[in-house]
């Protein structure tokens, strides 16, 4: 879909202008004899193009080839996909991380298989108004399973423009972004631009990569601006990054004639339809005993005794880090009733294989 772009400075157009047909063929033909084999080159079926891009966001290419051939063979078509419950969806998508991503693909399939009779968008448009699909997703797939002449912008593209033409300011705002963008949209030939989009996010994947460029191997480098400059290990241009907050974590192990109590969390928060163990955030002032008797009565509604600590794990999520301090708990008093959660359920360590966890208790479950 063409949206609005900023326009191009007279210089940088020009510039631009008189790479381009050279640029196009040198990546094609790069790609032509260097594209890894990965399971959806092999095909441009939708619904694999856009499953791959989908877990492909902000995850490394070699995690997503098995949680990719394991959802397609449980999910082999996108009514099949529709018409599983979540909990399967949740379940195959366990450990591949921001869980929203699984929640609006199954939202996705629904519309396309109820809505849409079966029927997939065919235009970046079209895609774009299902849940789930930005931009770069739907161009991705517009332009690889249907040939629409779209661009992509991913991290990879950016850092590869950003070297290609020296770009170093503005940094990382919304009019280098737009910049960005509009160099895409004018570099995407007519013809092939399915493999031309990917032909550069494979550059900066594999060659044109953040540290160590490997410009000696380069099919572009004769026109890449930072490269003649020296540059090309300066830009783009880092940002100083924040240290990831840290939380300590309580949760308890509440047994109970050899089941564990679990709470699954709301749909709407992070990690959304996952199971854990319930418990919360150490508030400051307080004991790991104090915060988890705190939590439990908020969340459950009960009482507890706080027995033995039986471990700790950390875990890094994408904007924090916890440790989780699991406690063995004694129930004392009430009935345990999801006040925070949309089900509670005792669960046998042999059953655990069934529910889907977040990184962190899945860590914790290894240790159990
Ligand atoms: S020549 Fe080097 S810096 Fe320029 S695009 Fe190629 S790998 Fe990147």
């Amino acid at each position: 879909m063409r949206q609005r772009n900023i326009r191009l400075p007279a210089a940088l157009a020009g510039r631009i202008h008189r790479a381009k047909h050279r640029l196009q063929r040198a990546l094609l033909a790069w790609f032509r004899r260097h594209a890894r084999d990965l399971p959806w080159r092999r095909t441009c079926d939708p619904y694999r193009v856009w499953l791959s891009e989908i877990m492909l966001q902000q995850t490394r290419v070699d995690t997503v080839i098995p949680y990719y051939r394991r959802f397609l063979k449980a999910f082999p078509t996108v009514r099949a996909l529709a018409a599983a419950p979540f909990e399967c969806v949740l379940k195959l998508w366990e450990g591949l991380g921001y869980y929203s991503r699984a929640r609006n693909l199954h939202r996705a399939a629904q519309m396309i298989a109820g809505e849409r009779n079966g029927v997939f968008p065919q235009s970046a448009a079209e895609w774009q108004h299902l849940p789930g699909v930005g931009r770069y997703t739907a161009a991705a797939v517009a332009s690889i399973a249907f040939g629409e002449c779209a661009a992509v912008l991913d991290g990879n593209v950016r850092r590869v423009l950003i070297r290609l033409f020296a770009l170093d300011r503005p940094r990382a705002t919304a009019r280098q972004t737009a910049l960005l963008w509009a160099i895409a949209e004018t570099l995407v030939p007519h013809k092939r631009a399915g493999d031309f989009n990917q032909a550069i996010m494979e550059l900066g994947a594999r060659v044109c990569t953040p540290r160590n460029p490997r410009c000696d191997v380069c099919p572009v480098r004769g026109h890449c601006e930072a490269r003649k400059l020296g540059r090309q290990t300066q830009l783009p241009v880092r940002q100083a990054r924040k240290a990831l907050p840290h939380y300590d974590i309580v949760a308890a192990a509440i047994r109970r004639r050899g089941r564990y109590l679990l709470g699954r969390r709301r749909p709407d928060e992070m990690l959304g339809g996952l199971w854990e163990f319930p418990g919360g955030k150490v508030e400051r002032g307080e004991t790991h005993e104090q915060a988890l008797r705190r939590e439990i009565r908020e969340e459950l509604g009960i009482e507890v005794a706080v027995g033995r600590h039986v471990a700790s794990v950390r875990h890094a999520y994408s904007h924090f880090a916890i440790t989780l301090h699991v406690y063995q708990c004694t129930l004392v008093g009430g009935r345990p009733a999801p006040r925070r959660h949309t089900a509670l359920a005792w669960v046998a360590p042999s059953e655990f294989d069934r529910y889907a966890f977040p990184g962190a208790d899945r860590k914790f479950l290894h240790l159990l």
